[in-house]
């Protein structure tokens, strides 16, 4: 069995496991940090106009 990155499904490379590129470890990341990576304490959110990277 081959594992698969869990970003986009291609089967993981040794070297950036569990992903298949550094790319996506970064998406995983990134993730994690706006997700449910929360931190105990004040952390000023920015929610500003102009965000635009929900373009599809
Ligand atoms: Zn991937």
């Amino acid at each position: 069995m081959e594992s698969k990155c869990p970003i986009c499904k291609k089967p993981t490379v040794h070297e950036f496991r569990p992903f298949c590129s550094k790319r996506c470890a970064q998406i995983d990341l990134g993730h994690w940090f706006r997700g449910d990576y929360k931190i105990e304490g004040e952390e000023e959110v920015k929610d500003e106009e102009g965000v635009d990277e929900e373009k599809e």
